[in-house]
């Protein structure tokens, strides 16, 4: 008889669950991949693992759980929590500190970091660089060298931190990743070459690191066998779920902190891969069996999937059964139902608002909250239209994946201020800040970074420099700021209120619409308050920003009813009772960027397989008979007259129950629509400038 918190599992599952525990000895078990198809229970499963292992004696502080997102990973703690709570009852007080390693891998990598900063040559006080910062400063290094003046066809720093970002992650040289994918950047090699050493150099003296440093930086860390084994002894288990989606560096991260696959389990799906453009390979999932000698890593496949109905299931089926290469085999599920999914074709975007509207509303009617719906798309702009009606019909929604709350200008700002009293050398962030005092333009900000980085006493000589001209009081009032917030004078987090007051009178000369950005910079003190220190805020917030929601930007809004809008790519391993995916035509999913070779292909594909095995009752792919693309020619926004995905040739229309949905009257449609988007449009756009 099993135990009864694994009485719901199936045999693979248990098995899965099981594996290697319970040894002589208390040895630890081998190395694990459970390999297999969307919603056959593998975040479940690992789950179960986890608790399981803590309700056999596993000390939950010395295992290591990394998962896609901060959100998936609260969310696996949550669970683990459950269960353990379930077997091990009053007892699970133990647990209240438990899986204290559970995060992304960018954020454990930067609290290890931390951790050892001293061994490697860190500072300890290192501030971490978002894209954008990352982009930034690539700016600044180019304008140094000369490169963006000289010949204005030099790659954008867009391009250039993508390219930079490719070549670290892929552990590939850069004459191979502009081969293949930049093929118009290779005359500029040689200018590239030097910028990234440039721009690493830069990095170094400023005590940053962006992104991909946290990973690259671990990943030297650990190659050395001593610090390897100092790092690896901290954890007695490592689980990662989505595996499919870690790149190379990852890959010989764990390798290196769990020689020989001990304690180690690997989760994923490769038909879910859909994480290429950041230098995610397949290879990772297909290669790991093999990785390990003298003995392979252990395979467990589950093939029942526990989410969709069967016609759901089978469309799914169908789709990805048309992919080139893959791995894990077809599902099948018990949940009987009539219901095929829906492929409704609109007129437009508009009629694709309305009709998403019209059938959200009719869930809920039938007792489907907002919540347990989804609207999916390939790309975050093409939920303006349904954006705009979902406003104007007063129905609440949440947005995940795309704009963030962190990217607004003043929420920025605030943040820019916290990072340059931590690390005056960040010369990004000072930039940033320096530039709000009236009177000081960017050459004297970058005098006055130049001479505080070259004493070892950066503060201390900020306090010092002569009051620069036309700056008034706003001088001394900054330096007392950061001196106050280096010394941390006011504690956590109060002091993030001292900033507030300071900023908020340069806010208001700054932005016409100062009073709406002040509510948003009340909700960063109050998402500052679940954070236990300026760092952990810092570092977590930069890594992994909350997204940003209909009504509040950043706080969800937990008891409420809302409906989620997400990109396919935030969707994943993720699922709804109704699923609506927009725009379901060539052009957008594949998208017109993914369409250059079969490998982008390929990964297009997977994502419309991703969407789909989101839903669990109704499945709707909606195709507009033409959409708008946004900017792509002079004139701006343009028509483009669109087909059905090829992803669903005719040999698939079985799977799926087709609609029409022409209401409006067209004439009357055309005119309030084109009013509406001028108007949204510009203020969108201007909110987050
Ligand atoms: P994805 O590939 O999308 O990440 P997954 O394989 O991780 O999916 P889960 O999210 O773990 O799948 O599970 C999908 C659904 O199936 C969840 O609602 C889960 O509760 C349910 N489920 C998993 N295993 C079982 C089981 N043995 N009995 C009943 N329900 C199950
Ligand atoms: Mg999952």
């Amino acid at each position: 008889m099993a135990a009864a918190h694994l009485e719901k599992l199936n045999d693979r599952q248990r098995e899965a669950v099981e594996h290697g525990i319970g040894l002589p000895d208390g040895k630890i078990g081998g190395p694990l991949l459970i390999i297999a198809g969307a919603g056959s229970g593998k975040t479940n499963t690992l789950a179960h693992r986890v608790a399981h292992l803590i309700v056999n004696g596993a000390d939950p502080r010395r295992i290591l759980l990394m998962t896609f997102s901060r959100r998936a990973a609260s969310e696996m703690a949550r669970r683990v929590q459950r269960i353990c709570r379930q077997v091990l009852g009053d007892n699970a007080a133990i647990l209240t500190d438990a899986l204290a390693w559970a995060g992304t891998f960018h954020g454990i990598g930067a609290r290890l970091l931390r951790m050892y900063a001293e061994q490697i040559g860190l500072s300890v006080d290192f501030t971490i660089h978002d894209r954008e910062d990352s982009a930034d400063l690539m700016n600044l290094v180019r304008h140094d060298l000369g490169f963006s003046a000289k010949q204005s066809r030099f790659p954008t720093k867009g391009t250039c931190i993508a390219i930079y970002s490719r070549v670290v992650n892929s552990e590939a040289s850069i004459k191979e990743i502009l081969k293949s994918s930049y093929p118009w950047v290779l005359e500029w090699e040689g200018e590239l070459k030097q910028l990234f050493a440039a721009y690493v150099e830069a990095k170094q003296t400023q005590n940053v690191l962006d992104y991909d440093d946290l990973l690259l930086y671990w990943a030297q860390m650990v190659s050395e066998p001593e610090l390897a084994e100092d790092v690896g002894n901290r954890f007695d288990h490592i689980l990662v779920d989505e595996y499919q989606d870690t790149n190379r560096l990852q890959a010989s991260i764990l390798m290196s902190l769990a020689p020989g696959g001990r304690g180690l389990t690997v989760v994923g799906d490769d038909a879910q891969s859909i994480y290429s453009f950041r230098a995610a390979t397949i290879r990772n999932i297909l290669d790991f069996p093999k990785e390990f000698s003298p003995r392979p890593a252990d395979v467990i496949t589950l093939d029942r999937n526990y989410r969709s109905t069967q016609p759901i299931l089978a469309a799914a089926n169908g789709v990805i059964e048309l992919a080139r290469e893959r791995y894990t085999k077809n599902l099948w599920t018990d949940r009987a139902s009539e219901q095929r999914p829906v492929l409704a074709t609109v007129k437009d975007e508009i009629d694709q608002a309305a009709y998403i509207v019209e059938q959200v509303l009719a869930n809920r009617e039938v007792g489907v909250t907002l919540k347990q719906q989804a609207v999916l798309f390939r790309t975050s702009s093409h939920s303006s239209a349904l954006e705009i009606e979902l406003t104007r019909r007063n129905i609440p929604f949440v947005k995940f994946g795309g704009l963030k709350f962190l990217d607004a200008a003043h929420v920025k700002d605030m943040l820019a201020v916290m990072r340059f009293s931590q690390n005056p050398r960040d010369r990004v962030a000072g930039f940033r800040v320096l530039k709000l005092l009236p009177g000081i333009g960017p050459q004297t900000a970058g005098k006055i970074l130049d001479t505080i980085a070259a004493d070892p006493e950066p503060l201390q000589s900020l306090a010092e420099i002569p009051p620069p001209a036309k700056t008034g009081d706003d001088w001394p009032a900054f330096v007392t700021l950061v001196t106050a917030l280096r010394k941390a004078d006011a504690g956590w987090p109060a002091e993030i209120g001292t900033v507030r007051m300071w900023y908020e009178p340069h806010l208001d000369r700054i932005h016409e619409d100062a009073d709406t950005r002040k509510d948003d910079l009340l909700q960063l003190e109050q998402i500052a308050g679940g954070y236990v220190s300026r760092e952990r805020f810092l570092t977590e917030l930069t890594l992994d920003p909350p997204d940003a929601t209909s009504d509040q930007a950043g706080v969800p809004l937990l008891d409420e009813d809302y409906l989620i809008l997400s990109t396919i790519h935030s969707a994943k391993g993720q699922e709804w009772r109704a699923v609506f995916m927009l725009n379901v035509v060539d052009g957008c999913i594949p998208s017109d960027l993914g369409t250059g070779s079969t490998p982008e292909l390929e990964e297009e594909r997977r994502l419309l397989y991703v969407g789909m095995t989101r839903a669990r009752d109704n499945l709707t792919l909606i195709t507009p008979q033409r959409f708008f693309t946004h900017g792509q020619n002079a004139q701006g926004d343009r028509h483009v007259y669109a087909s059905r995905t090829r992803f669903i040739p005719a040999t698939l229309l079985q799977f799926f129950e087709t609609a029409s949905w022409p209401k409006i009257s067209a004439a009357a449609n055309e005119q309030s629509s084109r009013q509406v988007r001028v108007d949204i449009g510009a203020r969108m756009r201007s909110m987050w400038k």
